[in-house]
């Protein structure tokens, strides 16, 4: 399989280099040439779904033996041999729990598989990298999860000083390993994403520090969560609704891409928080941005949600030409006019809703009360979609259940008075010492920070 730019204008790459983070000479976003026909993964576990999927991506850079040996890997950690179990909470609603991984939120499913593969990729090259991420809380830590204590990597987490939850800090600053570099800056999470994407793309200084990029613009952890929406439709025997909460656009993304490649997928719907230009892109035809508003959901507070280039590339056909100028004009303009075709190819794939913070509270205390179970807030945010939607097919709605109770404790505990335990395994974690250096939003500093901590060995 070659990857190619959805801006058209970069030469093919292959899967080590996608997987490595290269970014795309010309401001585009890796897409797979083609997307490959996925069979029904009924009789498999989740690890079996795993290997075969992504056997039709990863080309010549690991054999199948080492893609499962990564696999079970990453997957061993995980606390429940569903990996991702499919719960039923009334008759046709269920949940797709993705919070059973070492930080509690989804990202750890894809994280934890993509850390094996990239460091298995360097040790064949016998290279070195850095990672350099933009966190709005859940990304971080299930990067330094991943990549904490790794061999030939050092990894440095930006995160928006303030704006993330005591637990979500503490899962990113109190890891123990000395490859692992926290920046607290002082901004929202654009202003971060806005820092390391000028970062990267300053090829002199990337290639210099040998920058990679893990964040959700990595097509390979796309590819990866796309795994659940299969096993999840092979347990249910039928076709499904998703119901995603949804901020950079990555997790609902690889449910278009199973999609594509042949789930049953018979709708996906984005459910935003406040930040919702998606919501008003549908609508409107024009995708435009304003400032973030911080809610309680703090991992769905982005305005500019970078996957969402993957979707317009799929929705106008793959037609580069248009794409290329439209973001062009968007990355100076911050708007973006939707042609109509476009938004028609949109609009029969994805239905979006927004849901506020009165609702989301309201739907945590509805849930408990109904059935007996604590949701967190971007679950929440999802639930509250999916209870406001009318089903005129009768096919069943699955909403993502995106992080744990846990990990948002305040918020759950306003709205049902009870306090989420933390599940055993973790609870003598995040107690260590915290370790974060706290920047400006400047550029020539974060930039001399990175060149600090990136190993001497590699420069
Ligand atoms: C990252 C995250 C989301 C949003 O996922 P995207 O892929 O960015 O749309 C939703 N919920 C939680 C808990 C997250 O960590």
């Amino acid at each position: 399989m070659e990857y190619i730019s959805t801006r058209g204008r970069a030469a093919p790459v292959s899967f080590s280099e996608v997987l490595l983070g290269r970014l795309a000479g010309d401001g585009g976003l890796w897409m797979p040439a083609r997307w490959p026909r996925i069979g029904d993964m009924g009789g498999k576990s989740y690890e079996e779904a795993a290997v075969h999927l992504l056997a039709s991506f990863v080309g010549d850079c690991c054999g199948i033996d080492d893609l499962g040996a990564d696999v079970r890997a990453a997957y061993a950690p995980f606390d429940v041999p569903q990996i991702a179990p499919l719960v039923e909470l009334e008759r046709g609603l269920y949940l797709l729990e993705l919070f059973h991984g070492p930080t509690l939120a989804f990202k750890d499913i894809a994280m934890q598989l993509l850390a094996r593969l990239a460091a298995r990729e360097l040790e064949r090259r016998n290279a070195r990298a850095t990672i350099l991420v933009a966190t709005s809380g859940d990304t971080g830590s299930a990067a330094i999860s991943a990549f904490g204590g790794l061999p030939r990597i050092q990894i440095v987490v930006l995160h928006p000083r303030g704006r993330i939850s005591d637990v979500q800090r503490r899962q990113m600053t109190t890891a123990p390993h000395a490859n692992v570099h926290n920046v607290a800056l002082e901004g929202t999470f654009d202003d971060a994403q806005a820092l390391v994407k000028s970062l990267f793309s300053d090829r002199d200084f990337a290639d210099a520090m040998s920058l990679v990029a893990v964040n959700s613009i990595n097509l390979v952890r796309i590819l990866a969560q796309s795994v659940y929406y299969f096993t999840a439709l092979a347990k249910l025997g039928g076709p499904a609704r998703f119901v995603v909460p949804t901020g950079n656009f990555g997790d609902i993304f690889a449910g278009e891409a199973a999609q594509r490649m042949g789930a049953p997928i018979s709708g996906l719907v984005a459910a935003t928080n406040a930040n919702d230009n998606l919501v008003r892109a549908l609508r409107d035809g024009a995708y435009a941005v304003r400032g973030t508003q911080a809610t309680l959901s703090p991992s769905m507070d982005i305005q500019i949600a970078s996957n969402f280039e993957r979707a317009l590339y799929e929705a106008s056909g793959r037609d580069s030409i248009w794409l290329a100028t439209a973001m062009e004009h968007f990355a100076t303009e911050r708007t973006l006019a939707i042609p109509r075709l476009v938004r028609e190819a949109l609009t029969s794939r994805y239905l979006a809703r927004t849901i506020s913070d009165a609702e989301t509270l309201a739907t945590i205390g509805d849930a408990f009360r109904r059935w007996g179970r604590l949701l967190d807030p971007h679950t929440a945010v999802g639930v509250s979609a999916a209870l406001g939607l009318v089903s005129t097919t009768g096919a069943a709605t699955i909403v993502v259940a995106t992080a744990h109770p846990a990990k948002f404790p305040e918020t759950v505990t306003h709205a049902t008075a009870v306090v989420p335990p933390l599940p055993a395994r973790l609870r003598h974690s995040y107690v260590g010492r915290e370790r974060m250096t706290v920047l400006p939003p400047d550029i020539g500093r974060l930039r001399s920070l990175v060149e600090a901590r990136t190993s001497p060995h590699e420069r």
